[in-house]
């Protein structure tokens, strides 16, 4: 048995007999990490609030090599996610980044740049920042981290430097040069390339605290989604839900 003390970030939990819990969480060095928290659902529970969805805790953790889930020893929580989740819409963009990680992370690799990206955005909810744009930021970025997401430098088919405006070619799920475009591509504004440039190169919580227009953050957002959609094959659960409560 190895015992693990680290860093992590709360994905997921659900309920499991009487008083125990099941918890998916990401760490920095081993990924994501599913483990069970014996009594954790009891009212004096010595794990606290620290196995709630999205908090940052330090938890130790029993690894067994035949079993695939590890046992939660102990749980401190660094910081809750709590306050923001008393606003409907923060609390349902919280529930999407969590899913937007958990569908991406793999568990047993480092994932450290995705470990920051989910700790600076949920951070970022606490503040009075655009919950939209820290969104549209966790989107672009988890493609990027995926190795997903198309350059915008080179055209994907012929490769040479592209200028503005840029094109997307919807067949081929890329970036193209106005050479190489066909009917497929569409022109991408020159606001929504400039959104895609201020995600690459600035923190979320400066980024989501930068006033963008909602027409311009819906198309970078339209944009990863139709990426992320013909990746995954589907859409995410909470993408609906969380559609419908910004639409309100
Ligand atoms: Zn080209």
């Amino acid at each position: 048995m190895k015992l693990e003390r680290t860093e992590a970030i709360v994905l997921h939990t659900w309920p499991s007999r009487e008083r125990d819990k099941m918890v998916v969480f990401l760490t920095p060095d081993h990924g994501k990490v599913k483990g069970w928290a014996y009594g954790a659902r009891g009212i004096r529970s010595r794990f606290g609030a620290a196995l709630e969805p999205l908090a940052k805790i330090r938890v130790g953790y029993a690894e067994r090599e035949s079993e695939e889930a590890v046992r939660i020893e102990s749980a401190e929580l660094i910081r809750s996610l709590f306050p923001a989740q008393q606003n409907l819409v923060s609390s349902i963009a919280a529930t999407y980044i969590a899913e937007t990680v958990d569908t991406f992370a793999s568990s047993g690799d480092p994932a450290e740049l995705i470990y920051r990206l989910l700790d600076r955005s949920t951070e970022a909810l606490l503040g009075d920042v655009a919950v939209q744009s820290v969104v549209a930021y966790v989107e672009v970025w988890m493609l990027r981290l995926a190795g997903i997401f198309p350059s915008t430098k080179n055209c994907m088919q012929c490769g040479e430097p592209m200028g503005r405006p840029l094109r997307f070619d919807v067949k081929q799920e890329g970036f193209i040069c106005e050479s190489c475009a066909t009917r497929d591509a569409f022109v991408i504004s020159n606001d929504v390339a400039d959104e895609l440039v201020a995600i690459g190169s600035t923190p979320v919580a400066e980024y989501a605290s930068r006033a963008i227009s909602p027409a311009t953050i819906f198309e970078v957002r339209s944009l990863a989604g139709s990426i992320r959609r013909s990746f995954l094959g589907h859409e995410l659960k909470s993408f609906e839900v969380l559609a419908s409560v910004i639409a309100r």
